[in-house]
């Protein structure tokens, strides 16, 4: 990748939207509300918001809500939120099923010009001609006939009505599947959330959007990679209902190792609680990554880093946390956690008797992070781990204090040592990380694994066969005095373990825990 895109991932990638105008231009964001967002609604989201602010021009955040029998006012209240939380502000909210009515008028044009007709064949038989290229028996009704089934049957959803939909007449036999008279409209008596049981007649994805977009005034559409094909389509629409032109830009579609982003996979494991919940930390969703530790900036620049790459890659996740690491190591304060305390007193000069408080940086290259509480004391402890490996006699450094030389190793393993505050710190082999043996508090580190055991799953795999038996790992450990003054979300690092996130304070017996951040280092 070049130097320029490394500077700071900020949205500097040279791409442009063909024939944009500054100041007029309008992109969407147009998730359905069929669930909660994730990684890759995110990143559709931010293109989107800045092509609208890299041209002075316009976002819409669109609800897609055209098939009742998946949406919920959950998921779009939910949607909103984490849009929000993602600092996406859009310059409006609207929804395809405001536009019901003109789009039931448009159907109305587009069967009167001779443009679609309504079909009753069996849903596996359709398929079966659209597959093999053969006319509908019902290609050429009368306009007259399409147009009382459509306004009669359909709209009050009778019993001829729901066994007919409505068809674009575009071309049985076209090389391009998608232009084989593709459904434009179908019965649903689901009732839909926001506009009820109004309609019991829906637009399909392939109808709605290109006239949504034409009305409300969108300029470039952003579509993922994999819509190429229905491009043509959508074309087809705007010019067989004389509307607008508008862009399609492609980008491609993200994709992590060892990830599922599909909504109904992602349900099946909130359901069979492999998981906590929807915002559960493991979660590719935008709460799920935000709970791990990602960072809305970090999130950000990560996806203007990816930029103008149409390649449908599976990504390492180590390439969004280590820019998410950019993000936090200049300002996360630097704490101190201990696992498996082990005893160690000091003897000699410079060894408080008593504890005694000093105001420390809480990070040494940003002051403006502020100040902390550092307790020194001839009683400290050290990690079980390091105070193993350390030999009788050997002078070891405690971090942001002094060198000490171990004289004693007790058999309750517990050491001793003597002060040697001001020896060469360059010297030594070990340095330790400490703490005062009073004032520090219980916490747990947690780690977590992935969902899946596999990079990527093929078609005819089912991820139930490859789940990761365990994903949560937890650690207990003691934190310094300062982590009190913590709120959740706020993110630290423990010095010599890493970044994390404070997920909960204390409750009951439970202790303050913190969720591990990955900092994109390969494990
Ligand atoms: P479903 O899984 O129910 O089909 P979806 O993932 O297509 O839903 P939508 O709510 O329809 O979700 O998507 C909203 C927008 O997010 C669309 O513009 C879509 O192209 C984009 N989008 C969805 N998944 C990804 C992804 N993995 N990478 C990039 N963009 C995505
Ligand atoms: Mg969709
Ligand atoms: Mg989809």
């Amino acid at each position: 990748s070049s130097g320029k895109k490394k500077e700071g991932h900020k949205a500097n990638f040279e791409i442009d939207l063909p024939d944009a105008k500054i100041g007029e231009v309008v992109t969407r964001f147009p998730p359905e509300p069929s669930g909660y967002l994730h990684i890759g609604h995110a990143k559709a989201a931010i293109l989107n918001e800045y092509f609208a602010h890299a041209y002075k021009g316009k976002l819409i955040i669109r609800f897609d809500d055209t098939n009742p029998s998946k949406e919920k006012m959950e998921y779009q209240d939910a949607i909103l939120e984490d849009l929000e939380l993602m600092g996406i502000k859009g310059d409006k909210v609207t929804y395809s099923s405001d536009y019901f009515q003109e789009m039931y008028d448009l159907c109305i044009q587009l069967i009167k010009e001779g443009k679609a007709y309504c079909d009753d064949t069996e849903q596996e038989k359709m398929r079966a001609e659209r597959m093999d290229g053969i006319a509908s028996a019902k290609r050429d009704l009368p306009v007259e006939e399409n147009l009382r089934i459509f306004t009669e049957e359909m709209k009050n959803a009778t019993e001829i009505g729901l066994k007919n939909c409505v068809r674009a007449k575009i071309d049985y036999k076209a090389a391009n599947k998608t232009l084989r008279d593709p459904v434009i409209y179908r019965c649903n008596l689901t009732p839909h959330h926001r506009t009820k049981d109004q309609w019991k007649i829906y637009p399909t994805y392939d109808f709605c959007v290109p006239i949504v977009d034409a009305i409300e005034g969108v300029t470039h559409a952003l579509r993922t990679i994999e819509y190429r094909d229905r491009n043509a389509q959508y074309e087809w629409m705007l010019d067989a209902l004389h509307l607008r032109k508008v862009y399609i830009w492609d980008f491609a579609r993200v994709n992590f190792v060892r990830t599922l982003l599909s909504k109904r996979k992602l349900q099946w494991m909130v359901d069979h609680g492999v998981v906590s919940s929807w915002d559960d930390p493991r979660f590719p969703t935008v709460r799920g990554v935000r709970r791990r530790g990602m960072t809305v900036e970090g999130l950000r620049n990560f996806v203007l880093s990816q930029g103008p790459s149409r390649n449908i890659i599976n990504l390492e996740w180590s390439l969004i946390w280590a820019v998410n690491k950019k993000v936090i190591d200049p300002v996360a304060p630097r704490h101190t956690a201990v696992v498996d305390p082990v005893q160690v007193t000091l003897e000699g000069e410079g060894a408080p008797q008593a504890p005694k408080v000093e105001l420390k940086p809480k990070h040494k290259k940003n002051p403006a992070v502020g100040e902390k509480k550092v307790i020194y004391s001839k009683n400290i402890i050290i990690d079980k781990a390091d105070a193993e490996v350390l030999e009788l006699g050997e002078e070891v450094t405690l971090m942001d204090w002094g060198n000490v030389i171990i004289t004693s190793k007790n058999a309750d393993g517990s050491l001793v040592a003597k002060t040697n505050l001001d020896g060469d710190f360059k010297k030594t082999k070990h340095k330790l990380t400490w703490l005062a043996n009073t004032d520090y508090v219980p916490i747990e580190l947690v780690d977590f694994d992935h969902l899946i055991t596999k990079d990527k799953l093929e078609e005819d795999e089912n991820f139930i066969d490859f789940l990761t038996p365990q994903t949560e790992f937890h650690t207990k450990a003691v934190g310094d005095v300062n982590v009190k003054d913590m709120n959740v979300g706020d993110i630290i690092q423990f010095e010599r373990k890493g970044y994390c996130r404070l997920d909960s304070k204390p409750e009951g017996d439970k202790p303050y825990i913190f969720f591990t951040i990955p900092d994109g280092k390969a494990v």
